[in-house]
């Protein structure tokens, strides 16, 4: 035998292309021993027509072995940074303390929504028949888990200082606003495996996840919130792959068989108006939560909605696709969605585990600018008048509980697109109950799946079935804590301890003199 020196090697390395096959498709197998429909029995019920699974790409190529490192690097740099913000007091470089309104409200409403996101994906993943998909919603499906637990964490370092974080799952539940996510994330699990990747997939990730996660982060970055900073940036590369991933699922769909695309379009209707709805909590927190603010709610539309919606929309024509039925709706409810939420919220503030204010002068002067045509006219009078009640006496408390929308759960609170001064407001009787919407959009909804939406769980309901009315029971059951995690900031212990502990740490007074 001779040696020789210069043999080429016969097996080269792998391209990349080659080696994503390797790793993901190559993976899979033909069952011998099963049909497919037992072992994929969801994939029809739907109708959605599938012809060729391999079709689907995966824009990303991600192989699982490369996954974990990058996501072992940046677990690495967040906890890193997570522990500088415990070990240097880092709560005390907030703007002041109204901030944490927008965290608990974060805490209790969306990071739950990502735990419930993770079980979707695993569900999903496994529905799937083809190989492509499967790895994609596994990897989704770790994701989500990780932005639940790297914001449970990066929060739980203000849990240790102010009320109204210690009970986030169970408000998650019980809680009458956080329902609003919850029902949300039902009603898509509870949906065929191909709802649930365009409701998820499509109309959340790509569709609205820059209106809730732009402005959340922003919002920490500008009131020097690091530690939740850090997880924004921790997920931003993963939310990019879910949104890539999302369009890639509805061109999937469209590209299959055209008896798919009506199907498709009636769940971008049903998604972007059940998003919009939860985008209400955002809308809030955005004009009123922030002490200093990133940009309106309205100026966020119209980056987020109106230029890159409009220009995805346009995109997607060729399919077939036109824009979801509640666009214009949406449209004509911007300039009043966050006011008219707001208030509702802080004449609840009995009933909410954060704390709410009236806004000051110069926040009212700002929410003028930002909304000519209609805060001074509709918004201010009621702040107004709610503040000269405050002046005088105890707050104002609205103890009329509200009329919920059975699809969204959002109280009625909203108002006609065309008429800001009328309560939207509609009813389907089903059989021989009534039933109650806040929009067009929402009755719809119910009017498309009513023996769906009669099941679902309403928290107001819940008060007088199960607690017969008695609030402090309700308190209790929902874990709220009165008088600490409720009511006005004005005269709550967050206040009082953030600026006693601020004091403490920039000037010179002891404990003594300033207690918290
Ligand atoms: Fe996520
Ligand atoms: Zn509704």
């Amino acid at each position: 035998m001779t040696l020789t020196t210069d043999k080429t090697a016969s097996k080269k390395k792998l391209g990349l292309k080659e080696r994503y096959a390797a790793m993901t498709r190559d993976l899979g197998w033909e069952p011998t021993y099963r049909t497919p429909e037992e072992l994929f029995p969801y994939l029809t019920y739907e109708g959605i027509k599938i012809h060729d699974w391999s079709a689907w790409e995966d824009p990303f190529r991600l192989t699982m072995d490369a996954y974990w490192k990058y996501q072992a690097e940046k677990e690495r740099k967040f906890y890193a940074i997570v522990d500088a913000h415990a070990q240097n007091n880092g709560h005390l470089n907030i703007t002041d303390a109204r901030y944490l309104s927008a965290l608990k409200l974060f805490l209790q409403a969306i990071s739950p929504g990502e735990y419930a996101a993770h079980r979707g994906f695993a569900r999903a993943g496994r529905e799937f028949a083809g190989v492509g998909t499967q790895v994609a919603c596994q990897m989704q499906a770790l994701d989500e888990v990780r932005h639940a637990q790297t914001q449970i964490h990066a929060l739980s370092n203000y849990n240790k200082f102010y009320d109204g974080f210690h009970a986030f799952a169970r408000l998650r539940d019980r809680m009458w606003y956080n329902t609003v996510p919850r029902s949300f994330f039902d009603d898509a699990m509870t949906a065929g495996p191909f709802e649930f990747m365009l409701a998820i997939g499509f109309s959340f990730e790509y569709v609205l996840t820059n209106l809730l996660f732009v402005p959340f982060m922003s919002g920490a970055a500008y009131n020097g919130d690091m530690s939740t900073v850090t997880f924004g940036f921790s997920a931003q590369s993963d939310e990019a792959r879910h949104m890539t991933l999302g369009l890639e699922v509805i061109k999937f769909l469209l590209e299959q068989d055209p008896d798919n695309l009506p199907i498709v379009q009636g769940w971008i209707d049903k998604w972007f108006w059940r998003g919009f709805r939860v985008l209400g909590l955002v809308s809030a927190m955005m004009d009123y939560m922030l002490p200093k603010r990133v940009m309106s709610w309205r100026e966020a539309w119209n980056i987020y909605g109106q230029e890159n919606g409009g220009a995805l929309f346009r995109d997607l024509a060729r399919y077939g696709i036109r824009k979801p039925s509640g666009w214009d709706d949406a449209e004509a409810s911007i300039d009043h969605m966050s006011h008219q939420f707001m208030l509702a919220l802080h004449h609840w503030n009995f009933g909410t585990a954060f704390h709410t204010w009236i806004p000051s002068e110069e926040e009212m002067t700002w929410l003028s600018a930002k909304y000519p045509d209609t805060f001074d006219r509709y918004y201010r009078p009621r702040w107004e008048h709610m503040r000269s009640i405050e002046e005088q006496g105890p707050q104002f408390h609205n103890f009329g509980l509200a009329k919920l929308c059975q699809v969204c759960q959002l109280p009625c609170v909203f108002t006609e697109p065309d008429d800001p001064s009328t309560l939207w407001q509609r009813e389907t009787a089903y059989q021989g109950e009534r039933y109650h919407f806040c929009s067009d959009g929402c009755q719809q909804i119910f009017d498309n799946e009513p023996e769906k939406y009669i099941q679902a769980w309403m928290p107001m309901q819940a008060l007088f079935s199960e607690l017969e009315g008695n609030v402090p029971a309700w308190m209790d059951w929902a874990g709220l804590i009165n008088e600490q995690d409720n009511l006005n900031f004005h005269g709550s212990a967050d206040e009082r301890n953030f600026s006693a502990w601020r004091g403490l740490s920039t000037t010179n007074t002891t404990n003594q003199e300033n207690p918290a």
